[in-house]
């Protein structure tokens, strides 16, 4: 008989479908819209009657976008889906149900998955989502969690990245580089004991989906968004080339939290401006429309900020200009977060 906590290649894959689909929450289970949910072929799934359905994926890979001695497997659950989330709320989309396949080594214990179907089914059961099935595969090089989420339109409406207008103010919600603090505090720099470390790291480990602003802004009347994965450098060019406008940001308006100025005084501009993960919105809106954007987002609890304007773009096409901090005007190349950087 083994000794120890019973594993994933113990239970085999029937085996641990059967838990996992115990470990949800009963509001992430199947629910009258999912006819058909885990066990089945494939679910069904009926859509609210004239609305858009809209569909997103992200993969979360082992060494690349986790780490096990970083997160535990609760946090993990809840940020490969958080992540997918933060997707339809940039689409101002009404989240509906979710797949979830796992690529694992085989030798994880039953209780580790579990704890990750507890994070993702806590986080689906908040947000209205369904898990509606998925599979599971062996990996033996590396594990990975790939997620599928479905949503639906509210009125048929989404919001773009191509609609910002020269004129539109530019705005973030909540505040910009917690994520790359925490994990910057994880990776051993800056202060680990300081009262606020542990804040950060949450940011990192548990981004919130900023789902009910999303949903506002399009009643709102936003004219471009999207969710900010890899950092206002890298995301920002992507509307403004979508738009095919400009943009002047003020770097002195920027909402830094106070933990992430105080422990790394050198580096948070940096970690604001190109950490990435902050998994906050990024939009545009017409100036006439600002006062009612502030009073919605404060309506579901959220803040928002004004961090700059749109501006026509050059014949050179569009371009980023940062000011403010006691800097002059600079352009700021549109250095995207590049996926396959160090590779070579
Ligand atoms: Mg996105």
């Amino acid at each position: 008989m083994g000794q120890g906590p019973r594993t994933v290649r113990e239970a085999g894959e029937f085996g641990l479908i059967a838990e996992l689909a115990v470990a949800l929450p009963e509001a992430a289970r199947a629910g009258p819209e999912l006819g058909i949910g885990i066990g089945d072929d494939a679910a069904v799934w009926t859509p609210s009657p004239g609305e858009a359905v809209v569909v997103t994926t992200d993969s979360l890979v082992e060494g690349i976008h986790f780490r096990l001695d970083w997160t535990d497997w609760l946090s993990l659950g809840h940020k490969a889906l958080a992540v997918n989330l933060s997707d339809l709320a940039a689409m101002g989309a009404v989240p509906r149900i979710a797949t979830v396949s796992l690529g694992l080594r085989g030798d994880e214990p039953v209780e580790d998955l579990r704890n990750l179907y507890r994070g993702l089914g806590a986080l689906a059961a908040r947000t209205g989502t369904r898990i509606a099935g998925g599979d599971i595969v062996r990996s033996p090089h590396g594990r990975a969690l790939h997620v599928t989420a479905l949503g639906e339109t509210r009125g048929g409406r989404v919001l773009r990245r191509d609609g910002a207008r020269s004129g539109d103010v530019v705005a973030v919600s909540g505040t910009l580089g917690a994520s790359a603090a925490g994990m910057a505090l994880l990776a051993g720099e800056g202060d680990r004991r300081a009262a606020t470390a542990d804040v950060l790291v949450a940011a990192h480990l548990r981004p919130e989906p900023r789902l009910a602003l999303g949903r506002s802004l399009v009643e709102v009347g936003a004219s471009a968004a999207m969710d900010l994965s890899d950092g206002l450098y890298g995301d920002l060019p992507k509307i403004l080339a979508a738009s095919r406008v400009s943009a002047r940001i003020d770097l002195g308006r920027l909402p830094v939290a106070a933990a992430v100025r105080a422990l790394f005084p050198e580096r948070w501009l940096d970690l604001a401006t190109r950490g990435g993960e902050d998994y906050e919105l990024l939009f545009t809106v017409p100036s006439t429309r600002w006062d009612e954007v502030d009073k919605a987002t404060r309506d579901v609890g959220s803040t928002v900020t004004a961090i700059g304007e749109v501006v026509p773009a050059t014949a050179a096409g569009p371009r980023m200009v940062v000011f403010g901090l006691g800097g002059g005007e600079r352009e700021i190349a549109p250095g995207a977060f590049d996926h396959f950087e160090g590779d070579g």
